[in-house]
């Protein structure tokens, strides 16, 4: 199942931020566009991401991504609308083949983990689900006049948010049915599926997933980033430990990194010690369990599973918990292989698990002079340390 977002950054709406189209406005020390992209990059279930710009904003939008990331492909031109735009976001992504799609505003830079989680559980169910809230205000409906003509019962009505996630070939069939029929009035993802005849799932948005739209709604999200900022994070370490014994084969891995060897590791996984700990580490500083609590070894679905699966997933927990990952050190105790010509290779495949910079990956390596399991040759063991700041 590969899983694509799509980030809608095409408007020319500039109400917010005078001649600067809102999704470029900066919020505290980086850009709203940054901000978005950051929470949907970093999401683990997120395999490839793309965002719908304007050319005359291509400058822009270099500036706010700030060079090249694994997950993200090239950026695609909107057009006069916002369902154009989504459409020819959606072409772009065709080739890829992705099973779904989450459609999400750029203007929205404060979507959580969580909300994205929720969409993609509710995708699991149907076609299509969006994010939204029950509306709390009551509703008037003004007279020509301006005065009040009716209240409205407020019952089952929601403000569609986003991300709005669907199956993709069902949502690209939907949008070229609708350009095709001459409809170009509708102005979200749901409306489109909804036209199209698919069924679409309501799912709890949040509150603070508002669309920064004004001025003020600029200036206020600013205010609180730098609230924010400016609150020193609570500081958690945790460790962890790995043991995995030699057994036949010609290859082990180890963070992330294929080694061919005279021995393979035994393991319900692929046997990654390195990464196994590293798992822990994180885990551990945020008091989550343990990688054998998340990932038993008594369950088929992760039988040779690749071991990044299982840090991604820790690093997932930490920022579900409002945390940073500041920095991890892996220490590896082994006779052989030899670490030092893969180091560099192993913290480059961790950093880019975690998503976090290199600079914060320190991967290194001990033999134990020849004494205790690890002398003898028997298997490796693996200790690693993580360091997170909790917000
Ligand atoms: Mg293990």
């Amino acid at each position: 199942m590969t899983t694509a977002a799509l980030i809608v950054a095409a408007g020319r709406g500039t109400r917010a931020a005078g001649a600067l189209p809102k999704q470029y406005a900066q919020l505290g020390a980086t850009s709203v566009l940054a901000r978005t992209f950051g929470v949907l990059l970093n999401h683990p279930a997120i395999d490839v991401a793309v965002v719908a710009i304007a050319e005359a904003d291509r400058a822009r939008y270099h500036a706010a991504i700030g060079g090249s990331h694994p997950r993200l492909a090239a950026p695609v031109l909107g057009g006069a609308t916002r369902q154009r735009s989504v459409l020819n976001g959606l072409r772009a992504l065709a080739p890829l083949a992705p099973s779904r799609v989450l459609v999400h505003d750029a203007a929205r830079p404060f979507l959580t983990a969580e909300v994205v989680d929720r969409v993609l559980a509710a995708l699991d169910r149907g076609p299509g689900a969006i994010a939204a809230v029950p509306l709390a205000d009551t509703l008037k409906r003004a007279g020509p006049d301006g005065r009040i003509a009716a209240t409205l019962d407020r019952a089952d009505l929601w403000r569609a948010q986003t991300p709005q996630g669907f199956g993709f070939e069902a949502i690209l069939k939907a949008y070229e049915a609708a350009l095709a029929a001459g409809r170009e009035d509708l102005t979200d993802d749901a409306a489109v599926a909804e036209w199209a005849g698919l069924p679409v799932e309501l799912v709890a948005g949040s509150e603070a997933n508002v669309k920064l739209t004004t001025a003020e709604d600029l200036a206020m999200a600013a205010r609180a980033v730098e609230a924010a900022a400016a609150t020193p994070g609570e500081v958690r370490t945790g460790q962890g430990f790995d043991v995995h014994r030699f057994a036949d084969g010609d290859h082990v891995w180890l963070c992330g990194v294929r080694i061919p060897h005279t021995h393979a590791l035994e393991g319900h996984s692929d046997a990654d010690v390195g990464l196994h700990a590293l798992t822990d580490a994180l885990l551990g500083a945020i008091g989550d369990g343990d990688i054998g609590q998340h990932f038993p070894n008594t369950d088929p679905r992760w039988r040779g599973a690749a071991s990044h699966l299982f840090l991604a997933d820790a690093a997932h927990r930490v920022r579900a918990r409002g945390g940073t990952i500041s920095n991890v050190d892996v220490t590896l105790l082994c006779e052989v292989p030899k670490i030092a010509p893969h180091r560099e290779a192993m913290r480059a495949r961790i950093a880019e698990v975690l998503a976090v910079d290199i600079s914060r990956i320190a991967v290194k390596a001990t033999t134990t002079e020849g004494l205790g399991f690890t002398g003898r040759r028997e298997g490796i063991a693996a200790m690693a340390m993580a360091t997170v700041v909790l917000r």
